[in-house]
């Protein structure tokens, strides 16, 4: 399997998932970079992945049926319920599993951002969308703090070793805020520097991987003693999430 970050739009990611020349994008915002990048890659695309119905996720939805032979649009049940994934074909819940290539895919229902956000995971691979960035997490437009708290923590048991493909390169403006949530945590520092480099030099920050997340992003380290100082899990998280809101 090899993953393709395709940048759109000012900061978003698409990922090609490639399997045996025939590959899935998660998340198309647009139809054109996606197009270039297939056929760069020279690569058929059979199938499109959305984590959640944000437009600046699911808008190049309808080129990309225009202009493939798109075999499957998958989403969550509850995005699929809604009508608001466009060409949606698959409705997806919690622990189910897809095959793709002959990888098996991992479905889990992260629900906080949206109410039908969905993560995929497939060797060691995670599709976190707008749910998990490297450093940060997403707005919490429709659930609970509660909710998004206890979909972060999910998160946080998959593998160590798991690489981290999220919906948006945000990860210096991430860590700069995570120092001020830890100014003495010397694994932000770190983190910063190389994200900034790898900026400078125009370069992504994907994947991240889930130990240095554990180090060093606040979202999911809402909990630890250090952090919560006292306040309960969600009223730690809440916390947080409001300063990163006006950050
Ligand atoms: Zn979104
Ligand atoms: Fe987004």
């Amino acid at each position: 399997m090899k993953i393709i970050p395709v940048p759109c739009l000012s900061d978003n990611y698409a990922y090609l998932v490639v399997q045996d020349g025939r590959a899935a994008v998660v998340d198309p915002s647009e139809a054109d970079p996606v197009l270039v990048a297939i056929e760069k890659a020279g690569v058929e695309l059979v199938e499109i992945w959305l984590t959640h119905h944000h437009w600046d996720h699911v808008g190049g939805i309808e080129g990309l049926v225009d202009e493939c032979r798109i075999e499957a649009v998958r989403g969550s049940a509850y995005d699929h319920k809604h009508s608001r994934i466009p060409h949606q074909t698959v409705a997806l819940s919690d622990g189910e599993t897809f095959e793709f290539g002959g990888a098996a895919v991992d479905i889990m229902e992260i629900p906080g951002h949206t109410l039908g956000a969905i993560a995929y995971v497939t060797e060691g691979n995670l599709f976190s969308g707008d749910t998990l960035f490297i450093a940060g997490c997403g707005r919490v437009f429709e659930g609970t703090m509660e909710m998004m708290s206890q979909s972060l923590a999910k998160l946080r048991d998959l593998p160590l070793t798991t690489q981290v493909w999220c919906g948006h390169e945000y990860t210096v403006n991430n860590l700069r805020f995570a120092k001020t949530v830890e100014p003495d945590n010397p694994d932000i520092d770190l983190a910063l520097a190389e994200a900034t480099s790898a900026r400078a030099e125009g370069r992504h920050t994907v994947p991240g991987r889930m130990d240095r997340e554990l180090g060093t992003n606040p979202f999911l380290r809402f909990d630890d003693p250090r952090i919560a100082r006292g306040r309960d899990p969600v009223a730690s998280f809440t916390a947080i999430r409001g300063a990163k809101d006006s950050f």
